[in-house]
């Protein structure tokens, strides 16, 4: 029940252009079909393998969010299914999820990862980076996958303005690359936000947030 007033709590606040992935990571099934009876489709994960499982047993109508760190030797186990990749953050792994969509017969979107933290904890490229590899030949090669946004992680921190400053980082980030089009590139998602920090997120500009706690309680660690 809580799951369901929680989730209904939040789209309430959501405005219309923001996207809601429900994160549901280290959370049973059984709380994943709560928030799907109350009408919730999309999902997100960080471990490949824990969203692989849940795919094989959860609707098929779901779509799944791929939000964690990317391992290059693990995209073979989602690439048949995975609905979008948030945490691109390297050619070689474009190149990779690239290959592994092509064996399926299908276009993987992906984010570009942007590094606005200033943790070095925090994966993610530099704005330069990125507008390197999209105006990169060997990018224009890459015909399975779609880069359709960005993605960032503000600095785990009380400092609402250094979290305020990091995700202006990523919209102007956004605008900057967004002039770029090809036919596997068209930027139009900013995914910044999380529990403690959608609102803030929306405000500058975010159309998708990622939120875990807030719908399905506390995890039972301390990693994000
Ligand atoms: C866990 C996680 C979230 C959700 O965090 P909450 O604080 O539980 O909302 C969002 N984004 C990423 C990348 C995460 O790993």
């Amino acid at each position: 029940m809580a799951i369901k007033q929680n989730l209904e709590n939040i789209i309430a606040t959501l405005p219309s252009h923001v996207t809601l992935v429900a994160v549901s990571k280290t959370k049973p099934t059984t709380d994943i079909l709560e928030a799907y009876s109350a009408g919730q489709r999309i999902f997100g994960e960080n471990k490949i393998q824990e969203m692989a499982e849940k795919h094989e047993a959860l609707p098929k109508d779901i779509q799944w969010h791929m939000i964690g760190h990317v391992q290059r030797n693990k995209v073979k186990y989602m690439a048949s299914f995975v609905s979008l990749i948030h945490g691109a953050d390297n050619f070689k792994l474009l190149a990779e999820i690239n290959k592994q969509a092509k064996k399926h017969n299908r276009i993987i979107n992906c984010l570009l990862q942007i590094k606005i933290a200033s943790e070095d904890s925090k994966f993610g490229m530099a704005p330069s980076e990125a507008s390197e590899i999209l105006q990169s030949e060997a990018f224009s090669t890459l015909k399975n996958i779609k880069i359709t946004g960005v993605m960032g992680m503000a600095t785990f921190t009380d400092n609402t303005v250094q979290i305020e400053n990091e995700f202006k980082l990523l919209k102007s980030t956004f605008n900057n690359l967004k002039s770029f089009k090809a036919e596997n590139c068209q930027l139009k998602t900013i995914s910044m936000g999380m529990s403690g920090d959608y609102k803030l997120a929306i405000a500058c500009g975010s159309t998708m947030v990622r939120v875990g706690s807030s719908i399905f309680g506390a995890r039972n660690y301390s990693e994000q």
